[in-house]
């Protein structure tokens, strides 16, 4: 079985509801945070945050 990552927010640091696979790789990602209320696009490689843009 796959180990699977929370991803947290890169504002806040809170766990935010996308759970991934250790393997995946995204790019552009809307990511949301229930906390900040804010979406960001990501990327992301080996289960951590690469580059970070703020939607509009
Ligand atoms: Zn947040």
């Amino acid at each position: 079985m796959q180990k699977t990552t929370n991803i947290c927010c890169p504002q806040c640091s809170e766990p935010t509801k996308l759970i991934i696979e250790n393997s995946v790789k995204l790019y552009q990602y809307p990511l949301y945070c229930t906390k900040c209320q804010k979406s960001f696009l990501i990327d992301l490689c080996d289960c951590k945050i690469t580059a970070i843009s703020h939607s509009k």
